[in-house]
């Protein structure tokens, strides 16, 4: 039993995840310190804390490729602005697609190139010399972003969380919000089972329960959840690490860890209830991976299974996120949808979600482009397209 909660909050935020924990902190940096985070379990239980954190800028859309370099900075940043490490480790990042594809990746690059991003096509040569491990056909395609790696999805959440805290907002656990109030057309309250905190503003950042509960107060938005395995290996003694390989042509990512081990990330067609899936990884998906990943590393043949987890994506019609005020209720916002691609984008989510609370319209990146992620676009046909069959490269 919990509780008892803030009687009034400036605004309330719903979720503990990276998003919700970084609009906390970016509402308190710009002085809102009277906000709430509600979080039904711990920080980072849900998506976040079962994120494979890989940062990189390759997308098909100018605005995530924007907010993925942004946030970049800011992962790089971390210690000095937040007061704890992000975990960023740069590993350099190789975007690998068939030939077929050659042309997407081209335009991809060259996109991210016009603002100011670091990246470059390489001849599969070059790639070869970058990542000697790596077998790359001399007829595909190849991107390479040397400042891209990963990071730690605990240590970002948390500290967002410490950081808002110290600077005045509160952080609530083990507090489900089992509904959202509203009267005269405008949030008044968001209810727990044991009380209730009046609040004018409420931002759902549920992740994958952002559906059920935005459905609770009317709100259809169309959220999936999708189930995606990480496979861990224990790279072969003597194999260094290698570069982040986002695989277009074997569907996988590949991420080296710490301790010798790289992660495989696959799969994004299991469509799954968030409270009712497996969240171990599967014998013959991990054989796929397996196999796919020595395609691409030969030497890794010799890797030894070492385990592995499943975590939910949370998709939208075009796997993008939805960063918006929600038309028809004053004062309720969300920052949903954010599939297999998120956690890059967090830091740039909470600047861009406390600008749209406390000003009405996005600054950090340009509003216009910041709008193609409005929640309407699913019923004005506005979705964002992409070049790749990988439904996470969108
Ligand atoms: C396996 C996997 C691999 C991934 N790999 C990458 C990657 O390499 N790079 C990348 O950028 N992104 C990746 N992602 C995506 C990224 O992790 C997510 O987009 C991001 O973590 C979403 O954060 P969130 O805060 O929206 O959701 P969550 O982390 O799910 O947070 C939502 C929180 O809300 C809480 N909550 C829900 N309902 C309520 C309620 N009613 N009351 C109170 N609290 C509630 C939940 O308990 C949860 O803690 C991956 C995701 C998964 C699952």
């Amino acid at each position: 039993m919990r509780g008892p909660y803030p009687r009034t909050a400036d605004a309330v935020i719903v979720g503990g995840g990276v998003m919700g924990c970084s609009i906390l902190y970016n509402l308190a940096l710009r002085g809102l310190a009277g906000a709430v985070l509600y979080e039904r379990h711990t920080l980072a239980s849900g998506s976040t804390g079962r994120s494979q954190a890989i940062l990189r800028t390759h997308y098909s859309n100018e605005v995530t490729a924007r907010m993925a370099w942004q946030s970049l900075a800011a992962f790089r940043s971390f210690e000095e602005t937040v007061g704890v490490p992000s975990g960023y480790v740069k590993t350099g990042y190789l975007l690998i697609a068939a030939n077929e594809q050659r042309q997407a990746l081209e335009a991809n690059a060259a996109m991210q190139r016009g603002i100011g991003i670091s990246t470059e096509v390489v001849s599969p040569r070059e790639a070869r010399l970058i990542a000697p491990a790596l077998s790359v056909h001399d007829d595909e395609a190849v991107a390479y972003e040397p400042e891209s790696g990963y990071a730690d999805p605990y240590s970002v959440t948390a500290g967002y969380a410490s950081r808002a805290r110290e600077m005045g907002a509160r952080v609530v656990t083990e507090a489900e919000v089992t509904g959202i109030e509203v009267s005269g057309g405008r949030v008044s309250a968001v209810v727990m089972p044991e009380g209730r905190t009046e609040t004018r503003t409420a931002v759902v950042a549920a992740g994958p329960w952002a559906g059920p509960l935005l459905r609770g107060i009317g709100i259809d938005a169309p959220l999936r959840t999708v189930r995606h395995q990480v496979i861990m290996l224990h790279r072969p003694r003597g194999l260094p690490a290698h570069p982040i390989v986002g695989d277009v042509v074997h569907g996988l990512s590949a991420r080296p860890d710490a301790a010798g081990l790289t992660l495989i990330g696959v799969g994004e067609d299991e469509f799954v209830g968030p409270d009712e899936y497996n969240q171990g990884i599967d014998a013959a998906m991990a054989e796929r991976a397996f196999a796919g990943l020595v395609e691409r590393v030969p030497a890794m043949s010799e890797a030894r299974l070492r385990g592995g987890w499943s975590g939910l994506f949370t998709v939208t019609p075009d796997w993008h996120p939805v960063l918006d005020r929600v038309e028809g209720v004053d004062g309720l916002f969300c920052a949903v949808g954010f599939s297999g691609h998120g956690f890059k984008l967090a830091p740039m989510v909470g600047a861009v979600m406390a600008e749209l609370i406390l000003d009405g319209r996005a600054s950090t990146i340009d509003h216009k482009l910041a709008a193609t992620l409005r929640l309407g676009r699913f019923a004005d046909g506005g979705l964002l397209g992409a070049r790749y069959g990988m439904s996470v490269l969108a």
